[in-house]
């Protein structure tokens, strides 16, 4: 009786699971060929001064187009954390990025920090600082030239690891963002304990910041957000920032930066260099 049950219970999750197995399967295959056949790409989003406009800085964010389609990094950077496949991809993106900022720099001299995104799995490898640190030196790359992203995940997943590893990018001079903040579940002490210089405030507050009926929405939490960013030395920067009245909000806030659609997409790097590289070295 209770194997028959226990039989069916199981057939009646197979294929649901199936489908999912499958899925996963064939995107990951398709990740590995996309790593061999060089099919992913980054993007720059510039991050300006909230009151000023100048560049601040920009953010890379990695593109993944197999021939036919563009797979977007919330679909395929989970699959490629579970199965590992971060890993040769974060180097990918870390390599990509030097290389790239070496070269702007060939070109247009000193320009502000690119920011890179690091996944929870890959600082499970205790050499991902090293591994930065040494390539930016290979190019010649101040440390100031580069900042990275991590989420709060970063430190669930610590076994004290990943605080090992930010503590040699800090030390190294790197700078490092929270992203998403406010979305996460752990205690607020990290923000003393770790070297942390800014806090990204999550596209979800920014969306909720001016509402048409006039009410209030988030804006008391980014509020609260930005001084205590602001008492403990931070910078702040809004993400998806998509309209003038956000904008204008955040500026009242006091908030320093602001990314997002209102100022731009993510661009293609030669795009990205030829609206906001190029103006900084034309008079005028
Ligand atoms: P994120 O790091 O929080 O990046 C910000 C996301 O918001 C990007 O999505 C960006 O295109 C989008 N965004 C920027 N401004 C606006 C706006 O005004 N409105 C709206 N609706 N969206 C805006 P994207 O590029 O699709 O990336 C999604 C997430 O995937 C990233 O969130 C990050 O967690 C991850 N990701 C992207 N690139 C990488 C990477 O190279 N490595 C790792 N580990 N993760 C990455
Ligand atoms: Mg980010
Ligand atoms: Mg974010
Ligand atoms: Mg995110």
């Amino acid at each position: 009786e209770a194997k028959a049950a226990g039989g069916n219970a199981i057939r009646s999750h197979t294929p649901v699971m199936d489908q999912r197995v499958t899925f996963r399967m064939s995107l990951e295959t398709r990740l590995r060929r996309a790593l061999q056949e060089k099919q992913f790409e980054l993007h720059y989003q510039p991050q300006v001064d909230a009151t000023s406009g100048k560049l601040i800085g920009a953010e890379a964010l990695i593109r993944w187009h197999d021939g036919e389609n563009s797979i977007r990094p919330d679909q395929f950077i989970p699959v490629a954390e579970e199965s590992g496949l971060i890993i040769p991809i974060g180097e990918w993106v870390i390599d990509c990025a030097i290389t790239q900022i070496a070269a702007w720099r060939e070109c247009f001299g000193e320009i502000p920090p690119i920011a890179i995104n690091l996944s929870p799995r890959q600082f499970w490898r205790p050499s991902v600082s090293r591994h930065i640190i040494e390539h930016m030196q290979a190019a010649g790359l101040p440390s100031s030239a580069l900042e990275v992203e991590i989420t709060e995940s970063v430190l669930l997943d610590a076994d004290g690891g990943s605080v090992e590893e930010l503590m040699q990018l800090r030390a190294a001079g790197i700078a490092i963002a929270l992203d998403d903040f406010g979305t996460g579940y752990s205690s607020l002490s990290y923000l003393q304990r770790l070297p942390i210089s800014t806090l990204k405030i999550d596209r979800s507050f920014i969306n909720n910041l001016v509402l048409d009926d006039g009410s209030s929405g988030s804006e008391p939490l980014v509020r609260a957000i930005i001084a205590m960013a602001k008492s403990l030395s931070l910078s702040i920067v809004a993400e998806g920032v998509e309209t003038q009245p956000q904008h204008r909000q955040l500026r009242t806030l006091g908030c320093d930066i602001i990314q997002g659609y209102l100022i731009s997409r993510p661009l293609a790097a030669t795009e990205f260099a030829d609206k906001f590289l190029v103006d900084r070295s034309t008079p005028g």
